[in-house]
Parts: C-alpha cells; structure tokens; sequence
C-alpha cells in the first residue's frame, strides 16, 4: 500500500500544495526522501525516525521511501516533519489511511516526538483553503496564528502522539477558535511616544497628524538634538488599530520570518539602522524571507539619516513605493511581498547638521552640502508628500515646565481624528489621499474657486513641477477631511503649500 499525506511548501508570500507519499518494501532496511528537497527536509529523516520511535510507533524495518511532489518546486522548509512521519504510520498499518482525509499538515518534530512551531503557519493554512481540503494540523504554538483565516478547521497538537490519538479517535482535539481578546489592539497602554510629551515643535507635530490621516510619506529635516526621531515615533500611537484583513496580512508577513509564532495586532513600526544588508532591507535571500519594507506592510518604515542609507537600498524602495509590492528575482523564479509602508523619514540640513540653524554655525563647503543633498534622488524625493523643517526647540521652553500642556491634546485624541479622515478616505475612494492618481485627485478635489486661484498663483510664483501640484492638492484634500470639510478652502491650500519640498 502507498500512503499519502498533504502539506505545503512556501514560495515567496503564498504556497504551493505538496503530496507526500510513502512507500514500504522488503528488504535492508533505508529510509530515503526524494523529490528536490531541502537540506531540512534531508534532516527530516533523524528527527522523523526518532520521534516515531520514542512516541512508542514503530518504525518498520524495512526499505521507507517517501516522494514528495510536484517534483519541480523545491521543498523547503522543518514542517515536513509530521506529514512524513504520518504518511509511516500510515503506510504502515499504525493509522487507517481514511484518519487523515481532507488533511493538511504541517509540524517540525523533535527527537521526542514533540511539536516546534513552524514558519509560515498562514502561507500554509491559505494553501490547504485553496486546495479545498478542510482541516490543518499543526503545531500548538501555531493555531491561533492559522485561525485567522476563517472556514477552515484549525487543530494544534503538542507532540506526535496528541495528533495520532486525535487521529484514531481515542482523544479528540478541539478546533482552535479564535476570540476577540486574540485580536484586540490595546493601543493606548502601548503608546511609547505621546505626542502631549513632545514638547514645542507645534508645526512638525501638526504635519505629523496630517501625514498619518493621509498615509502620506513624510521627511523631517533638521539639525541633531531637534526631536526628528522622537516625531517619528510618536507617530505608532497616532495611526488607526488594524482592520482584520491587515492583522491577517501583518501576520502572515511576520511568520514567514520565524520571528513569531503569535498573531500581530499592532500596526508595525520597523526602524531599520543604515548600515542593515540590501537583502535584511528589500528581501530575498538563498532562503527566501521578506525585507523590512515588507514587514513594514500596513504600518511605518522609519529611515533615521535618509542620506546614510546606501544608494542601492534608497533606488529599490521606488518601486515597491509605487506598487505597494516588492519583486523578488531568484534563480528559481520571481516572488514577491506585499509592502505597503508608510516612510517617514529624517535627514540633517548637511553633514554636520547646522546648517541654517540660528546659533550653531554650519562648518560645511558648499561642496559637501550638495553631495549630501543629492544622495538622495529625485525619484524618491518625488514619494515624498511632505517634507517639514524642525528646528532646535530652545532650552528655555524645554525647561519651561514639566508638567505636560494642558492644551496639547494627547495622541488618543487625534487618532481618533485621524481614524475618522482614514474612513472617510475608505468610503470616498477606497484608499488613502496619499495613494491617489493625479486624474483622481482633481476630480475628488473640490476646490472652491478661491482655492483655486490661490493654488494657481502659487504653482506660477513658486514655479511647482505638475508632481509638486498634486502632491499640494492630496495633501490638501486630507487637511480638510480632518477639518471635516467637504470642500478644500483657501485655509487649506495654504497649509499644504507649507509642507512642499523647498
Ligand atoms: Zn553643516
């Protein structure tokens, strides 16, 4: 008899159904697996043997070959561990092959037949969906994090033994369900940064709301010690709890990483250092796993010291930029990730970073400030909606009190301004003002005449490049959906000629 199990191996952000069968024949006793797997997959054999052996099976003492297919895809991956190890018991006679009908699995065994959790968890559940099968078996660890996708049955197990006693019917595992407290985001206890703690800095402070009720990418330039980074910060407790599409899409992410086995409910923050790898940034790798943009997906890519970042990283997030995706080329084929990130972004006024600045005297060539200006390119300036100028606050108004201001309302507050914009955007348009097109955005404007006048004659005074235009209007159009404003005003538009690349 030939047994057979499913399981599945991941390709970029989706996977692709495999079969694993097994045969046994007479003969010196081996243990082989063939089908293009993986160096783990190889080791699959040691763990599988011992665990079936000390979880009290037996492992027959004859020739065991287990096939994996499609034979064309690479398997990768510790989680073929227990499908092989059923599709043994299987085989040999230890389970009757209709157990394991309309089951997935997935689970890295140890020598002691317990279960580890595994990467992937949710590529894997989407896969068996797809597949139409009804059940996945994974590790414990795992099943909160599968049971997001609903209408499929999710059953953890702690070791080999669990899964087969389930199996046969002799201790049924429930199926785990997931509950409100699983995906509940308590934002306000897990807010580092308020904004009411930033002291001065009204109108960084003000952009920074407007960035977030738009999903525009904003870059604060300043000198050091101005407070850039704490800005940036400030801005995870101003952006809308995640919907549970993208607490799906944020976990989905996270766990082909190995990082988690946890179901993510905050909206990511990822603040990688200048000198990270181009792969740890954009992804990739011999084994593929997603970049920082991508795990950055539905929440913030902070770059601290724009200009630091090498000019081959900088070029790369143009594209997924555009496309909210990343492109992933390997020598097995294209992959891609998801990577719709919000960018905020620092940078000094030039090297030495004083430029400008009204008591510190900038010791700079003009030289060395145009280089540092063109590292970073037009290109990538032109993502940018807003770029906002922060000086030092002085030490005065730092020590002036230290009890917060009582009219500086606190992030709580303004995330909920900035959530009622985001919906109104949703209904409006489904998407944010940030990722409207130019033929969009003129009609959804609704400029009073005014405003209109207002915009023009600036765009002529100002000599505003046709990106720069629309780039003012998007930004426009979310000042007054904060305003609660129908209409863009002339209040509004010069507001927004504030934000634009000097
Ligand atoms: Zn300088």
């Amino acid at each position: 008899m030939i047994g057979k199990t499913y399981s599945a191996t991941i390709v970029g952000y989706d996977g692709t159904l495999v079969e694993i069968e097994c045969d046994i024949k007479k003969g010196l006793p081996s243990f082989s697996v063939v089908g293009l797997a993986d160096k783990a997959v190889g080791e699959a054999r040691e763990r599988v043997r011992s665990a079936i052996i000390n979880s009290g099976f037996q492992f027959p003492a004859k020739r065991v070959t287990i096939n994996m297919a499609p034979a064309d895809i690479t398997k990768d991956g510790t989680h073929f561990d227990l499908p092989i190890a059923i599709a043994i018991l299987q085989t040999s006679g230890q389970l009757l092959p209709s157990a394991t009908n309309g089951t997935l699995f997935a689970g890295e065994l140890g020598l002691n037949g317990k279960l580890r959790s595994i990467r992937g968890a949710l590529a894997i559940t989407e896969t068996a969906k797809k597949a139409g099968l009804k059940t996945v078996a994974l590790p414990v660890k795992n099943a909160k994090q599968a049971a997001l996708l609903s209408k499929i049955n999710i059953v953890g197990f702690t070791t080999l033994t669990d899964a087969v006693l389930h199996l046969t019917g002799e201790n049924i595992v429930k199926n785990t369900i997931l509950s409100n407290d699983d995906i509940e985001q308590r934002n306000d206890t897990e807010i580092d940064i308020d904004l009411a703690d930033i002291k001065g800095q009204e109108t960084a402070k003000r952009a920074l709301v407007i960035a977030a009720a738009g999903h525009h990418n904003i870059l604060f330039s300043g000198p050091p010690g101005a407070g850039k980074t704490m800005l940036a910060k400030a801005l995870a407790g101003l952006l809308p709890a995640l919907t549970k599409r993208e607490i799906f899409e944020v976990t989905k992410v996270r766990s082909l990483t190995n990082s988690t086995d946890k179901v993510m409910t905050k909206r990511p923050f990822r603040a990688p250092h200048h000198t990270a790898s181009h792969i740890s940034m954009i992804g990739g790798g011999s084994r593929p796993s997603p970049g920082e943009i991508s795990l950055a997906h539905h929440g913030v890519l902070f770059l601290d010291e724009l200009p630091e970042y090498p000019r081959q990283t900088l070029e790369a997030l143009r594209q997924p930029m555009e496309d909210k995706k990343v492109q992933i080329s390997r020598s097995a084929g294209k992959s891609s990730y998801p990577a719709n990130f919000m960018l905020v972004a620092t940078k000094n006024p030039c090297p030495c970073g004083f430029f400008g600045d009204p008591t510190k005297e900038c010791i700079c060539s003009q030289t060395q400030i145009l280089n540092y200006e063109k590292r970073i390119s037009g290109p990538l300036l032109d993502r940018i909606d807003m770029v906002v100028n922060v000086s030092r606050v002085p030490q005065k108004e730092l020590l002036a009190d230290e009890k917060p201001n009582k009219n500086t309302k606190n992030s709580a507050y303004y995330r909920e301004k900035i959530t009622q914009a985001r919906d109104k955007q949703q209904q409006r348009q489904k998407s944010p003002n940030a990722a409207l097109s130019s033929k969009k955005i003129t009609t959804l404007a609704n400029l009073t005449d005014s405003a209109r006048k207002l915009l023009d004659s600036a765009a002529e005074k100002l000599e505003l490049s046709a990106r720069s235009y629309f780039k003012v209007l998007k930004v426009a159009r979310t000042i007054a959906d904060l305003n609660d404003s129908a209409n863009i005003t002339e209040s509004e538009i010069s507001e927004a000629l504030q934000y634009r690349q000097q």
